[in-house]
């Protein structure tokens, strides 16, 4: 035996000899190993055999040896010599490659390797699915000579040298040609592979086909800045308008109105004429108004009988009152139905930028204040908005100060509402929503309190108590055994802005004791456009410690789902109005919330239908599998006591099992 033999089997010589060989083998290998069986037949052997060390551990070697039995010099049979080699090394990289190699072929996304030239070495079957291009068509071709497009510019592809030069990594979007001749967008990310001296070995080229998800985004992109019934804008797209023209105004010194109507006794109409007539009629409206304005001016409709008028550029008061008595006066024909001829009128509220009001929201609600008092001026008419009708700067000052005393004085509430599966009808879990027993003034809605605290600061102080008001009641559902599996709490933009927030969320869970996979933070879609990178930070560490972070009001935002797949995000709620969407035959609605409940299953992420109100609306959802349905129809959000009693809480009622 030599030195290394010792080594290898972890004892020494003396040990050994004289010992039958056997005693190296791993004791249930005896009988099966190669080696032995070659040395009764007497020829030669090579093949791996199982070893056993001192310790008992056992390792794969290359044992060789047998043959002609070694002789002395009088010819006679000495024995055989045999040497062997650890392979266990070896052993791993094969069983690593194994894995490998079935990842690769497994993967749904599209892989190409390429080698330091950029030519195809190997590619999937996903590539061949997505591409139709055989690995034996796509090797040694580059990605370009095959699947270019010849969309994209010189400067591109030098923009991705670069960065792969630099970075070793590259991602985007890139637009690729199928061997059918199509074009196709992909999501393309390659990154170089380099050997110890810094050379680059190979390119991995990994990609998905995300055709069908940029069409299904520019539809919801158009569906969601339009009106399905009158083809107007809606009130996204109006807000986005008046937004782009208060800047613009801003800079130009012009005047800017916006007006908006409300038809006088509309509900009458669509109560005695049915609701056909009542979208005829809304149609009608909308074709007239659009008849009296300018290029230039842009039309809305808000919602029910509700119009707005954005005139962009006026150069003065006149100039709104005019088209203002003008809508009003062609109000006076009537508006042909089918046949039918029906007589409306319109009421109007203007408020002026920037005298009425700084910010959209502001003028917005000042023009409402103007619309009320035509109304109450006895309709068919039009209101300026006043500076007297505004009490609105005194309660303001009045609240701001109550409320840096609201917790303090115990004057918070938290409300529950319940989140209700989609399978069983039985309350899964629910959203904390906060309330404030004003001394004077009774219950406030948040509406009335929340940006106040956002713009005074105090929404971290309320914030907080809401987080871990929420997280005890948790706690202390869990131990009375109820069945509430979660508690989502919203989360205000400005609360996620402060660096101290992870901090202040962790100290909450420890604190209370909450398990975090039974918190989730609901947060918008705006929070997330202030500094992506922060938010995407917080994101995952919140992610990492198991709690749960749930997009708010989807739909009324800027981003796409797409946009939010690059974000750990684990819940979607979209918001009410396109829930107010599903009824009669509002086609466009329920494509919309189908498209959104199907990409978000593909991304992995739950969907939550917010103001479910009626059992048509919680029938198509349950249909279009979105996930829980939260809304009046379940219950209203409730103090903690009352929600325990709800019939949603255990009851499999008339619920479809789907
Ligand atoms: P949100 O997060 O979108 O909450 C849903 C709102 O819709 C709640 O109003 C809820 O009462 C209402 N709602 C639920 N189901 C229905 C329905 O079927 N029909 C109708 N018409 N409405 C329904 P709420 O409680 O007044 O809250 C308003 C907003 O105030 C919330 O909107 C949220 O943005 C904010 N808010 C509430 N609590 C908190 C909080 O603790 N922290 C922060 N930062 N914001 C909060
Ligand atoms: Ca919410
Ligand atoms: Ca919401």
């Amino acid at each position: 035996m030599n030195q290394r033999a010792e080594m290898l089997l972890g004892r020494n010589e003396k040990e050994l000899l004289g010992t039958n060989v056997d005693t190296i083998w791993l004791p249930e290998n005896v009988d099966s190993s190669g080696f032995r069986a070659a040395l009764r037949a007497g020829y030669s052997y090579e093949g791996e055999e199982w070893l056993q060390r001192s310790g008992g551990d056992a390792f794969p070697a290359v044992f060789m040896g047998g043959g002609l039995p070694r002789l002395d010099d009088s010819d006679v049979a000495q024995g055989y010599v045999a040497s062997f080699r650890d392979v266990t090394v070896q052993h791993q990289d094969e069983a690593r490659l194994r894995v490998a190699a079935s990842v690769f072929e497994n993967l749904s996304e599209a892989m190409t390797i390429a080698g330091p030239d950029g030519r195809i070495q190997s590619v999937n079957l996903a590539f061949t699915e997505i591409t139709g291009y055989s690995e034996a068509e796509a090797k040694g071709k580059t990605p370009g000579e095959l699947l270019g497009s010849g969309l994209h510019d010189q400067e591109f592809f030098r923009a991705m040298w670069s960065c792969l030069d630099n970075d070793r990594h590259w991602q985007g979007e890139i637009i690729n040609r199928r061997k059918s001749g199509e074009t196709y967008p992909e999501w393309l990310s390659i990154t170089a592979v380099c050997n110890e001296d810094g050379n680059v070995e190979q390119f991995i080229g990994l990609f998905s086909d995300i055709s069908e998800r940029k069409q299904a985004e520019a539809y919801i992109h158009h569906l969601a800045y339009h009106d399905p019934l009158t083809g107007l804008a809606n009130r996204l797209l109006f807000n986005d308008r008046l937004n782009t023209a208060m800047s613009q105004a801003h800079r130009s010194q012009y005047l800017l109105a916006i007006m908006l109507l409300d038809l006088d006794h509309f509900k009458s109409i669509n109560d005695s004429l049915g609701h056909h007539a009542g979208d005829l009629l809304l149609a009608a409206v909308s074709q007239r108004l659009a008849g009296l304005l300018r290029e230039g001016d842009t039309l809305a409709r808000l919602g029910g009988d509700e119009f707005a008028v954005l005139l962009p550029d006026i150069t003065s008061h006149a100039d709104a009152a005019m088209l203002a008595s003008r809508v009003v006066l062609s109000f006076e024909k009537p508006f042909n139905l089918e046949g039918r001829e029906v007589f409306i009128s319109t009421s109007i509220g203007i408020a002026v930028y920037p005298a009425d009001g700084e910010n959209a929201e502001l003028l917005l609600k000042n023009a409402d204040v103007a619309l009320y008092n035509a109304k109450d001026a006895g309709r068919a008419a039009f209101r300026f908005f006043l500076e007297s009708d505004s009490t609105d700067s005194l309660e303001r000052l009045e609240l701001e100060t109550d409320l840096r005393r609201a917790v303090m004085r115990d004057e918070l509430r938290l409300y529950y509402q319940p989140q209700v599966s989609s399978r069983t009808g039985v309350m899964y879990g629910v959203e904390a929503l906060v309330r404030w027993q004003h001394p004077t003034r009774g219950l406030l809605m948040p509406d009335r309190f929340i940006g106040l605290a956002e713009s005074t600061g105090y929404i971290e102080v309320l914030g907080r108590w809401c987080l871990e008001t929420a997280c005890q009641q948790m706690v202390e559902w869990q131990k009375a055994g109820l069945p509430i599996r979660r508690v989502a709490v919203n989360v205000s933009p400005r609360q996620l802005r402060n660096p101290d927030f992870m901090e202040m969320v962790l100290e909450i869970v420890k604190e209370t004791g909450i398990n975090p996979n039974c918190l989730e933070l609901e947060l918008t879609e705006s929070s997330m456009a202030d500094d992506p990178e922060h938010t995407f930070s917080v994101f995952s560490q919140l992610r990492q410690q198991g709690i749960r972070i749930a997009i708010d009001d989807f739909g009324t935002g800027y981003s796409s789902l797409s946009y939010l797949a690059r974000y750990p995000v684990d819940v979607v709620k979209i918001d009410k109005s396109f829930i107010d969407g599903i009824v009669g035959s509002e086609q466009n609605s329920l494509s919309l919330i189908q498209a959104v409940v199907l990409m978000a299953h593909t991304l992995s992420m739950e969907t939550v239908a917010e103001g479910v109100e009626t059992a048509e609306q919680r029938q198509k959802l349950i249909a279009m599998q979105c996930d829980l349905l939260q809304g009046y129809f379940y219950s209203r959000p409730c103090p903690a006591a009352a929600l325990i009693e709800l019939p949603c809480m255990t009851e499999h009622n008339e619920h479809e099992i789907r």
